[in-house]
């Protein structure tokens, strides 16, 4: 296993399950001390022992991320106990609602959708860039979706979150492009997480249309947008700046 994180801090919002945990054991593998934020401390806890009982370095920190207290002070929390921060993966998210118009979806559903992916991810680099910059550069990964590259039925609220994530990675991108940080996004296709498990409970019938429609024929797995977000973070990167990186088996084209 290459250590290309050694002696570095990652910072991964909802890395205690799904696509989140799987980034954030790989910063660890990779020799990263890793901060895992997000609400449930019993998950948390699980992906520190997980990570610890392998022989990397993890704490949990509960935050909600769509409070700016919080957010503020998980990356206080961060730089407190390792004393920098090169790295953020904003991955928290939710899908909301996969089959309600835009007429029967209510108000309630699409503030909560907006204040986890939206203002979550923009907290997360407001107080994430200046911890950055402090510990001499790094990089952003915010969690884009094949929902901010195009459109579906059913799903307006979580769409225009996603949208949203790509505008504010590309302007973050842009003030940073000279400060030694690089802000980008990827976009992970049908991952079969609990999001998707739990989102589509209610639409089983849209869950395999858009299975049939992938055009590798399968489902990705979570190591697969790990693995992209990591390479985002990496010096192989250094390049590679405002971009929003599909990983998806071919679907977003
Ligand atoms: P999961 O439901 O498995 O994980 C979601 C994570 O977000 C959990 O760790 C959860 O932790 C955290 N979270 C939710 N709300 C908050 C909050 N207010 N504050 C802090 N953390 C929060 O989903 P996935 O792993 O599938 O999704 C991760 C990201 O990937 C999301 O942004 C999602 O939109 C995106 N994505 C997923 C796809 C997929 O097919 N799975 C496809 C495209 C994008 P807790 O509940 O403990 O707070």
């Amino acid at each position: 296993m290459s250590q290309r994180f050694s002696g570095t801090v990652a910072l991964v919002t909802g890395g205690n399950r799904g696509i989140g945990l799987a980034a954030a054991k790989a910063f660890a593998a990779e020799g990263a001390s890793v901060v895992i934020a997000a609400r449930q401390v019993a998950d948390g806890e699980a992906a520190v022992e997980s990570i610890c009982g392998t022989g990397g370095t993890a704490i949990f920190i509960q935050t909600d991320v769509t409070s700016s207290d919080s957010v503020e002070a998980m990356v206080a929390r961060t730089v407190e106990t390792y004393g920098a921060l090169h790295y953020a993966f904003n991955n928290a998210g939710i899908t909301g609602t996969v089959n309600l118009s835009v007429e029967d979806a209510d108000i309630g559903l699409f503030e909560q959708v907006m204040a986890i992916n939206v203002t979550g991810t923009w907290l997360g680099m407001k107080y994430q860039v200046p911890a950055i910059l402090k510990s001499g550069g790094g990089a952003i990964v915010n969690c884009g979706s094949v929902a901010s590259l195009r459109g579906s039925i059913g799903c307006s609220p979580y769409y225009a979150s996603k949208h949203a994530v790509l505008g504010m990675t590309k302007c973050v991108a842009l003030e940073n492009a000279a400060r030694g940080i690089r802000v980008n996004a990827v976009c992970p296709g049908l991952i079969m997480t609990e999001l998707v498990e739990n989102g589509f409970k209610q639409a089983p019938e849209k869950l395999a249309m858009l299975k049939a429609r992938i055009p590798m024929q399968r489902t990705g797995v979570t190591n697969e947008v790990a693995n992209a977000v990591l390479w985002l973070c990496s010096d192989e990167a250094s390049f590679v700046n405002g971009v929003a990186l599909p990983v998806d088996g071919g679907s977003s084209v």
